[in-house]
């Protein structure tokens, strides 16, 4: 990691603070993650990791009380959670919304339409091509496409098909909150390649993860140790191991110290 980082190139998160119904959740949160790095968050449960990812996306039910968010040098908060996506943010959720009435193929159509000049249409045979070759990829069904955005769909099923989302939209910023949860181990190297294979110099990744192993396949540049609405510690990929040893009440020890 460089010293100091493109703000231009970078998802920068300021003093974040957070609340909802009047309890705080984020606490004065600070990350800096540059295009071209993965940065990992690890913490226990109601540490506020999915308060995070939702915050960045744009969930209305999250009050910002302080702090600011850039996205490329763009105040991110000022955006509708539409901007924001047409923006290149993209949040793969831990539980995923089920759309009844509305086709795989057609949601990710209309968002990628949406991110079209005025007057120009997506070419619907280059567009099944390159979805059906991301589904392949993924080991989906081709019949996935047909169905109403994960209703019925497993949780494996869930999270396969956020991240054909996220290969479909080609994210600047891509947040995947727990993305491992549900999946056994095949569908979790699935989905791992899936996101390895859109690493690059052009985009950052924050993957959030209670567990080690998903970073055993989606290896980190960075891992941040959440706890009480806030980092409390950063390191590099052994990190992780250590926190899967150790446990989180190490941290907190180490805190109370
Ligand atoms: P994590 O993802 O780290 O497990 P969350 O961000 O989901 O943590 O939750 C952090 C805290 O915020 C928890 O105490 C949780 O109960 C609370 N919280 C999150 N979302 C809501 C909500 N929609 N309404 C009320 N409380 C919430
Ligand atoms: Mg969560």
């Amino acid at each position: 990691m460089t010293s100091e980082p493109d703000i231009s190139r970078s998802l920068v998160i300021k003093d974040l603070s957070v609340e909802i119904d009047g309890r705080e959740i984020l606490k004065g949160f600070n990350l800096t993650v540059p295009k071209g790095e993965v940065h990992a968050i690890m913490g226990p449960n109601g540490t506020g990791k999915s308060t995070l990812a939702k915050v960045l996306a744009g969930h209305e039910d999250y009050t910002v009380t302080g702090g600011q968010v850039l996205m490329d040098g763009i105040d991110l908060l000022a955006m509708s959670v539409d901007e924001r996506s047409r923006a290149g943010m993209f949040l793969a959720f831990q539980y995923p919304n089920e759309i009844p009435g509305v086709s795989n193929a057609n949601f990710i159509r209309a968002a990628r339409q949406a991110r079209l000049p005025d007057g120009e249409e997506i070419d619907a045979v280059a567009f099944y091509k390159e979805m059906y070759a991301k589904m392949a990829e993924l080991e989906m069904d081709k019949s996935f496409t047909g169905r109403s955005v994960n209703e019925g769909f497993s949780g494996g099923e869930k999270k396969r098909n956020e991240i054909l989302q996220m290969m479909m939209l080609d994210p600047k910023y891509a947040v995947l909150d727990e993305t491992d949860s549900g999946l056994d181990i095949d569908a979790l190297k699935v989905v791992a390649q899936g996101v390895n294979s859109l690493r690059s110099k052009d985009r950052g990744f924050l993957v959030i993860t209670h567990y080690q192993r998903l970073l055993s396949y989606i290896v980190p540049d960075i891992v941040h140790v959440m706890w009480d609405g806030r980092i409390v510690r950063s390191g590099g990929k052994d990190l992780a191991l250590e926190l899967e040893e150790k446990g989180y009440e190490w941290v907190k020890e180490e805190l109370a110290a």
